[in-house]
């Protein structure tokens, strides 16, 4: 932002203390139902500087009329929202999404529900969410990029380009939108996955892994960021001025719009941190919170505080250039409407182009776990038999945050598979199940003579996302129990999931002969996931997070360190469960593809002092084209810190025809190698470090050599 920016200073000098306030408030509440004129007051005067949730070009658009012509100053409205995976158009949610691993399409995912947000009258968007997520029983990891520090840098990267464009000039283009990084900080590690429960982290995994991915979005343009609800280390973090400050301003250089979480200035006394809502106002500007969501504690303390001297009105003129930077960016002063109900009513919404984008980045979206007696794909002519709760049920295809998303515009199995003549839908047997107990006559007739039978399994969209947490990961048991009786008369059964967690699937696993992780996919869920079955596409994705084998076992992730017994397999490996094992269900980087790949030893050579190319050939040993995930890890084997056992530091995915062979090569050098002290300073060790490279983080250690770094 252009801190000597002439037209700002001189607004900001005619400006009185109350517009100023007024602007750095944020209503976060619905106007609706009864509160429209109040809020419409409040604009005429002046109190309001922006509205989350609003959604309706023409109501927006009457709002912004108050604002630049009722106003003294005319100042525009900015019109926030949560644009998390889609607007009308529903893409797959961010969890799904990142197992795709291909930046390109989740840019473009972005860049498209910019536009139709942007058609609505939408500015800003709270996304991406870059919270790295460990914790499957908290609810949002649906809308995480998995549990990778890595992987949620560069996907949140992509994800913010997508949004607000090439912003080189300071401008952002009418179909373009603000991105926002959030939640800083530390958000996912809420204690024991109970959503808005206290936050304990210690510096060296704060900085090294729930940080790095908002330095990354700042370093790519990120305008702007949200602080969290939770307390960090016994304080608050819209509060927390070495968060706040030392960290987000000084060490990560952070100029932009800081904004809170929803109400959670206000949520500061609640904690047990704040004395009275003047402490809060004075500590929030102090940790320069420029941007008040909800709570309407500025507007009601900081003139008075501002008065008495408690805040200094500099204080207030920072914040306040902020806001007024980013109306700028967008235009607003010179074409406050920047969408009207028209240009909404022709924009591309439901464009066959997003479609088919949202078909793409769910099919790839799609992951494969098994695929025991080649069950998939469905060969032609077999029979088959789509079941299960899931069949038909349109709001499960879209999760937490689907905007605008209507459910009739929803695209479910049942409906894709309705002109197949050999393929057919029991849509009602579930429900007959659940509620006797048994399957129906037909339905055990149909079961016993169809070729193949698909299950839809998994969870409900409103069991996953925010205030979502579970302690319980497994399929309930009246899904597991229809499992068990179809499997009875059937054993050629394969279970496709929707979810948007990691669950507990060891039940499923071991009465189904495939399994399709289909997470909630979006608009054209049922498209996507036939073309996948079918075979017309060839499974690619790959968890970006692990999957237990049973709660206990969480957290579990597979960059973890290790124990001073590594030697000891007997019982004196304390580090190992007495009841369990310690492997996960599925690992990291996992996922399945209908052809094979071979990927062969890496060959390792130093280039100069402080880089090394990796470099190996993958073929295609099956006999159908796919693309494969090839992912290098690192693990650094001694050092001034324990480092994990291995840590994902890049990956290419690459299409190969069968037969076909492809070099891939990769560079190490010494950022691919540093990590952060406890202040955010970059540490670097000399040493030996292991180098793998494989199709998920297991493989990878098949895949080994060592370098020697000095
Ligand atoms: C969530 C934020 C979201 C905000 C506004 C809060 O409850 O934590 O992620 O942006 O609401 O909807």
């Amino acid at each position: 932002m252009n801190k000597t920016n002439k037209f700002i200073d001189g607004l900001l000098l005619e400006m009185s203390i109350d517009e100023k306030i007024g602007q750095i408030n944020q209503i976060g509440t619905s106007i609706y139902g009864g509160k429209e004129e109040h809020y419409e007051q409040m604009v005429r005067e002046s109190k309001v500087g922006s509205f989350l949730s609003i959604k309706n070009i023409e109501k927006c658009n009457h709002l912004q009329n108050i604002a630049v012509s009722e106003t003294r100053l005319g100042i525009p409205l900015i019109f926030a929202e949560d644009v998390v995976h889609g607007f009308q158009t529903v893409f797959p949610i961010p969890l799904a999404e990142s197992c795709s691993w291909d930046t390109a399409l989740m840019e473009k995912t972005a860049e498209l529900a910019a536009k139709e947000a942007s058609a609505a009258g939408i500015h800003w968007t709270f996304a991406p969410m870059v919270d790295a997520s460990r914790d499957p029983r908290w609810g949002r990891i649906a809308e995480s990029f998995g549990e990778d520090t890595f992987l949620t840098s560069i996907f949140g990267a992509a994800k913010v380009k997508g949004f607000q464009g090439d912003i080189s000039n300071n401008r952002i283009e009418t179909d373009r939108i603000i991105a926002c990084a959030k939640h800083f900080a530390g958000y996912s590690e809420s204690e024991a996955g109970r959503d808005y429960n206290t936050v304990d982290i210690s510096w060296y995994k704060l900085s090294n892994i729930f940080l790095p991915p908002f330095k990354h979005l700042l370093d790519e343009g990120v305008l702007t960021v949200m602080s969290a609800f939770n307390a960090l280390n016994g304080i608050p973090s819209t509060v927390n001025k070495s968060l706040l400050i030392d960290t987000l301003r000084k060490k990560m250089n952070f100029s932009g719009l800081l904004v809170s979480d929803w109400n959670a200035l206000a949520e500061t006394l609640a904690h047990g941190y704040c004395k009275d809502e003047q402490q809060a106002v004075s500590m929030a500007m102090n940790c320069q919170l420029d941007v008040d969501m909800s709570s309407q504690l500025y507007i009601t303390h900081l003139k008075e505080m501002i008065n008495k001297g408690i805040v200094a009105e500099e204080a207030l003129d920072r914040a306040v250039y902020r806001i007024l930077s980013l109306k700028q960016m967008l235009g607003l002063f010179e074409n406050p409407f920047r969408s009207d109900k028209k240009t909404w009513q022709t924009s591309t919404f439901q464009h066959v182009f997003h479609r088919d984008i949202a078909r793409k980045s769910a099919e790839e979206s799609i992951v494969l776990l098994k695929n025991d007696d080649a069950m998939l794909p469905l060969e032609e002519d077999e029979r088959v038999l789509f079941l299960g709760p899931f069949v038909s049920d349109k709001q499960a295809m879209l999760d937490t945050w689907s905007c605008c998303g209507k459910s009739e515009e929803i695209v479910t199995i049942k409906d894709s598979i309705i002109n197949i003549d050999n393929y057919e839908c029991l849509e009602e047997e579930f429900a007959w199940f659940k509620h006797r107990g048994t399957l129906t006559l037909k339905g055990k007739q149909k079961i016993q003579n169809m070729d193949k039978i698909i299950l839809f399994l998994g969870e409900q969209a409103i069991e996953s996302g925010e205030a979502k947490s579970k302690a319980v990961l497994s399929i309930d048991e009246i899904q597991v129990a229809f499992l068990n009786s179809v499997s009875q008369l059937n054993s050629n059964v394969i279970v496709v999931l929707m979810n948007g967690r990691p669950m507990i699937l060891n039940k499923l696993v071991t009465k189904s002969k495939a399994v399709v992780e289909a997470w909630h996919l979006g608009s054209e869920s049922g498209n996507a996931i036939l073309n996948v079955l079918m075979g017309d596409v060839n499974p690619s994705g790959k968890l970006t997070v692990t999957f237990p084998k049973h709660e206990g076992q969480i957290p579990i992730y597979y960059n973890h360190f290790n124990t001073g017994r590594p030697y000891r397999e007997d019982k004196f490996n304390t580090s190992k469960y007495i009841d369990i094992t310690n492997e996960p269900e599925f690992s990291f980087g996992f996922g399945l593809s209908y052809t094979e790949f071979q990927i062969a030893p890496i060959k390792i050579s130093k280039i100069s002092i402080h880089q090394w190319l990796v470099s190996t050939s993958v073929t295609n040993i099956g006999s159908r084209g796919g693309s494969e995930v090839i992912q290098l890890y690192i693990g650094a084997q001694y050092g001034q810190y324990i480092r994990p056992v291995q840590e994902l530091k890049d990956f290419e995915k690459v299409w190969i025809e069968p037969g076909e062979t492809v070099q891939v090569a990769f560079t190490i050098n010494k950022e691919t190698l540093t990590y952060f002290d406890e202040n955010f300073n970059k540490l670097f060790d000399n040493g030996e470090y292991l180098v793998m490279v494989g199709n998920s983080s297991k493989s990878s250690w098949d895949n080994m050599e060592r370098i020697e770094v000095k």
